[in-house]
């Protein structure tokens, strides 16, 4: 997702649960969840049928699911089910905790009957025009607030919803839509089907008066545009180059995993939210200056994200490092290195800005309490450099590879940040544990101060590179002096001291020009 509106992640910051592996032993297979909305109030009634298997013993069987509270908002189970009969159960304030036990040989079918006013993940409200809509926004974990799941992004299982609402509205939601019919009392039922294993934070319905459009297909892909109506003439046209972008994916990743694509206007809290299939994008994106760039980031999502997903949320930058770097791969092909080059730039001076406020590792577990505070520097554009940089270390052709190969094994998955090491490492022959370690273990970035001085009897130039964090970075750091002598200078340790010729004296010494390395540097003339 792309963060775009900083008012509501600080009003959504503050929910806190506690998000780690789940120990609940649930291997969830399918979710089929039968949903009812209404004009007249925000209640929403569900049943959400869950098979599941388990990977342990369990003396019950314990989803998410957030209660009501005394505020009225949290959901009220109902009965529980499973073939037939019924089995008794408790709720606490974010699970529901059958009385049953069960073991690694079952798979189960619950029947879980609830209904409640959302208190959050599915958004009920007017947009922009004053229309009633229904918008679900389930990242992180905010899933729970409106569906019995396991909430985790380790637990993937192919999903449908049923939904039946006044018959106005259009629903849009993953997958393929498997039926839709009027029902009495002006009510509509619309049903969607995705066969694809998700993470239940890309799981979404949407529900509002839309104008829908057919943009064209990519290999038999449909790919629509659902906007507002009053929107309709600048939404299709915008949302429509999609088409033109999704071609660069197959081209250069692998055929896209679903089968439509749409391109939702919504009210997701996010600038983007990568729902799989149905991606939802911020009100004004219609008209939004940055939409190809959103629009690239939220489809690199479909891959790397959705269908090959991060184990846990401290390897969160295998989705937004992702999704930050190949927005720039694509600008590199359409508009060349200078716009690839300035991104980059742009994206160091956020990373190095970012250092100094929190000073955490990409791979960050002390977020677990609070994972809005993952939407930060580190997981997007410094985990874009990281792969900028693992691309130079290895070349383009075995980047290109090793990209490909990690989408190949962990696609349906999940992965972790050791088990994209060890792709790049067998495709490259190179051995990378200094490298993750450095980068992704470890908090910062070379910070530099460079002192030069010129000897002209010699015609010699000396350079004094002390590294001066915490922990000494190894490196490779390019210097042209004067425009046209380029020299490498290899760093590991606290002060570098490097003396070459140079015919001239030194009137324009320049760091990094080919922008490969991240780095903040003081370059200052010594006696
Ligand atoms: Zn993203």
């Amino acid at each position: 997702m792309k963060r775009a509106i900083s008012a509501f992640i600080t009003i959504i910051s503050c929910i806190k649960s506690v998000a780690q592996i789940p120990t609940n032993g649930l291997d969830v297979q399918h979710y089929q969840f039968t949903i009812q909305l209404n004009d007249s109030n925000n209640l929403i009634k569900g049943t959400a049928v869950i098979t599941t298997k388990f990977t342990k013993a369990v003396d019950k069987v314990v989803f998410d699911l957030v209660q009501k509270k005394k505020d009225g908002k949290g959901m009220t189970v109902t009965t529980v089910t499973k073939k037939d009969q019924e089995i008794s159960f408790t709720q606490d304030a974010q699970h529901i905790i059958i009385n049953e036990s069960a073991n690694t040989t079952d798979q189960n079918i619950y029947t879980i009957t609830y209904e409640g006013i959302p208190a959050d993940g599915l958004i009920i409200g007017v947009n922009k025009y004053n229309h009633r809509t229904f918008f679900s926004d389930n990242w992180p974990n905010r899933a729970r607030n409106w569906l019995p799941c396991n909430d985790h992004p380790s637990d993937k299982a192919s999903v449908e919803f049923i939904v039946t609402a006044p018959d106005h509205y259009q629903i849009i939601s993953n997958g393929i839509q498997t039926e839709e019919s009027n029902l009495p009392g002006h009510l509509k039922l619309t049903h969607y089907k995705e066969d694809m294993l998700l993470p239940t934070k890309v799981m979404v319905i949407g529900a509002a008066d839309f104008a829908v459009n057919y943009a064209g297909s990519v290999d038999c892909i449909p790919v629509y545009s659902w906007v507002y109506p009053e929107d309709k003439d600048t939404g299709f046209l915008a949302y429509a180059a999609a088409k033109n972008i999704l071609p660069w994916f197959e081209k250069h990743i692998a055929p896209y995993p679903y089968k439509k694509l749409a391109n939702v206007q919504s009210k997701t809290v996010f600038g983007g939210m990568e729902n799989a299939s149905a991606i939802f994008y911020f009100e004004n994106s219609v008209t939004d200056k940055g939409l190809e760039g959103l629009l690239v980031h939220e489809i690199t999502h479909q891959w790397f994200g959705d269908n090959a997903t991060e184990k846990d949320w401290s390897h969160l930058w295998l989705s937004e490092g992702f999704a930050t770097y190949m927005t720039h791969l694509y600008h590199e092909e359409k508009y060349g290195e200078d716009s690839f080059n300035n991104r980059l730039k742009a994206d160091r001076e956020k990373v190095i800005a970012f250092s100094k406020t929190r000073n955490t590792p990409v791979s960050d577990t002390s977020a677990s309490n609070n994972l809005m505070q993952l939407l930060n520097a580190n997981s997007y554009q410094k985990g874009g450099w990281i792969l900028h940089m693992l691309r130079r270390k290895v070349g383009d052709s075995l980047f290109w590879q090793s990209i490909r190969a990690y989408y190949d094994i962990y696609k349906g998955s999940n992965a972790n940040t050791n088990d994209l090491r060890k792709v790049f490492e067998d495709v490259s022959k190179q051995d990378l544990k200094d490298f993750f370690q450095e980068w992704i273990y470890t908090s910062g970035q070379p910070e530099l101060d460079i002192k030069w001085s010129y000897n002209k009897k010699k015609k010699e130039i000396t350079l004094i590179i002390e590294q001066q964090q915490k922990h000494f970075f190894t490196f490779s750091l390019d210097i042209t002096i004067n425009k046209s002598v380029l020299k490498t200078i290899d760093i590991k340790d606290k002060t570098t001291t490097i003396s070459f010729t140079c015919d001239a004296e030194p009137n324009l010494i320049e760091l990094d020009p080919k922008v490969n390395l991240l780095f903040n540097a003081a370059l200052h003339k010594g006696k």
